[in-house]
């Protein structure tokens, strides 16, 4: 008789996503999990304090599993030391800014409570990864920082400070470039389908094809697709 191979579950319908606006730049945090019922969560940038996170994550009955930095500026990850030793997650960050996750303080204002914590996984863009029941896949998409990622999964992206509705993320920042953040814009374009749910670091979410078709920083992409379709 065959063995009974191991069938692990991971969700292809959209999961549920819950947006924390947290810190003194009003970041988003997302609490991701495969559906509505599932007590696994993946925190996705813990930008304020780690007590209004497990809060949020108490009221959905869920506890965090794993947690997603896009990039290391401070205002992304101000609860990221204290989740991280709370919740015993296994922190995942990009490769190219574990720097400055572990000196989240060197471009931040005074007196904010940023402690250093250091990544157990570090990301550069291609891999993918399966945690709380879904599969995620991290695609680089530097720009407004270095090594910047962004999280895809099932019609979804976590794209931290690339895309906004209605604006990009700055690129005058250390590390900050406006071709490459462009660039990796037609990344996203080209890797996921229109309909993709953009779930920024600012603001409030939009889909690709909303902002493909009307975000005023995009006209130079907006033109390449029509040379593409004369
Ligand atoms: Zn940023």
């Amino acid at each position: 008789m065959a063995r009974r191979r191991d069938v692990r579950t991971l969700a292809v319908v959209p999961p549920a996503v819950d947006i924390l606006t947290l810190g003194p730049l009003a970041t988003n945090c997302y609490l991701v999990r495969a559906d509505r019922a599932a007590e696994e969560a993946i925190v996705v940038d813990p930008s304020g304090a780690a007590t209004e996170i497990r809060r949020g994550l108490e009221s959905l009955g869920a506890r965090c599993v794993a947690i997603l930095v896009t990039h290391g500026h401070f205002d992304h990850v101000l609860g990221l030391a204290d989740l991280a030793e709370e919740t015993g997650a296994v922190v995942h960050a990009p490769a190219g800014e574990r720097a400055l996750v572990e000196h989240p303080d060197r471009y931040a204002p005074p007196g904010l409570p940023l402690r250093p914590w250091t990544p157990d996984i570090l990301l550069e863009g291609g891999e993918r990864l399966e945690l709380a029941g879904l599969a995620l896949d991290v695609i680089a998409v530097p720009g407004h920082s270095p090594a910047h990622l962004a999280f895809a999964t099932a019609g979804s992206v976590l794209s931290g400070d690339v895309l906004f509705a209605g604006s990009v993320g700055r690129t005058d920042l250390p590390g900050g470039d406006w071709p490459t953040l462009l660039a990796s814009i037609r990344t996203l374009r080209d890797a996921l389908p229109p309909d993709t749910v953009v779930y920024p670091g600012h603001g409030p979410a939009t889909t690709l094809a909303a902002e493909l078709a009307r975000n005023p920083f995009l006209a130079d992409l907006r033109a390449e697709s029509h040379e593409v379709a004369r």
